[in-house]
């Protein structure tokens, strides 16, 4: 798995509640604008917290995250 992946797992809880320190909220940031996983992943999250995602632009096509989706609906 991708190290930035591992990343974003461990710290998106802090993130989504704002507690990340800006350098690591900018390290999320970089690295869902280039990873579709971790994009959806974080949207999910953020939904699960009742909180909208509006730095999310360009949603990931919806095979994709139909994908993700029952992979996690399985966890
Ligand atoms: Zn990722």
């Amino acid at each position: 798995m991708n190290p930035e992946c591992l990343f974003v797992l461990d710290h998106y809880n802090d993130y989504i509640s704002g507690e990340l320190t800006p350098e690591k909220a900018n390290r999320v940031e970089a690295h869902i604008k280039i990873c579709p996983n971790c994009e959806v992943f974080l949207g999910k999250a953020f939904k699960i917290h009742g909180r909208t995602l509006g730095l999310l632009r360009v949603p990931a096509p919806e095979t994709l995250r139909t994908s993700i989706s029952s992979l996690f609906d399985k966890v």
